[in-house]
């Protein structure tokens, strides 16, 4: 499913965020930077050891903020690796921490003039974050920066599995209607 706001392109698909071309993947990070599983570890897996070596450099990154690194074997040139919220009640900031997840990966790709972002369903897996939810607040952040901010052209949300998939589908017709 693809919708445009303003110039820019919305897209959802359903398939491996380490094999999209975009200029920069998101990776759903841990705090230490230290790779984990999920989508992490793919990413790591893709990119090979030197993106850890990197990432080890860097020496983490909080959670609801970013950092860029160089793609290495990845077709995308960056990886942006942000960290999302651990959900446990939905009343520990959790929405807050992961629409900061999601503007400042969207605020580095700016800085760094990348114009296509894909990004994984940040939070919604050993983060344990409802997807329904999350679907919801990531579709509205980043429809509410599409809006502000022309120089991104394409952000593109890779989901993992048909449910997810359909989750996203229908959080955007809600979004969209709200
Ligand atoms: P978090 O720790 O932020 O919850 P996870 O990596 O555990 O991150 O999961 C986030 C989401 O990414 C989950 O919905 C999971 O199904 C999905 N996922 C796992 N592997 C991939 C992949 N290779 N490409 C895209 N999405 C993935």
């Amino acid at each position: 499913m693809q919708v445009t706001i303003n110039e820019s392109v919305l897209e959802l698909v359903e398939g491996d965020i380490t094999s999209q071309d975009t200029e920069a993947i998101v990776n759903a990070a841990n705090e230490s930077l230290l790779g984990g599983g999920g989508v992490d570890g793919a990413i790591h897996r893709a990119a090979g050891p030197e993106l850890l070596a990197l990432c080890r450099a860097i020496g983490g990154c909080p959670t609801g903020e970013a950092c860029i690194t160089q793609g290495y074997r990845l077709k995308a040139k960056h990886v942006i690796h942000t960290v999302g919220p651990v959900y446990r009640d939905g009343r520990h900031g959790e929405a807050v921490l992961l629409a900061s997840a999601y503007r400042s990966s969207l605020d580095l790709a700016s800085v760094h003039g990348v114009r296509s972002v894909a990004f994984p369903s940040i939070s919604t897996g050993a983060y344990g974050y409802p997807i329904d939810q999350a679907a919801r607040l990531a579709l509205r952040v980043v429809i509410d920066y599409l809006g502000e901010h022309p120089e991104i052209e394409l952000v593109r949300f890779v989901l993992f599995g048909q449910p997810a998939y359909n989750t996203y589908e229908r959080a955007l017709v809600e979004v969209l209607t709200a």
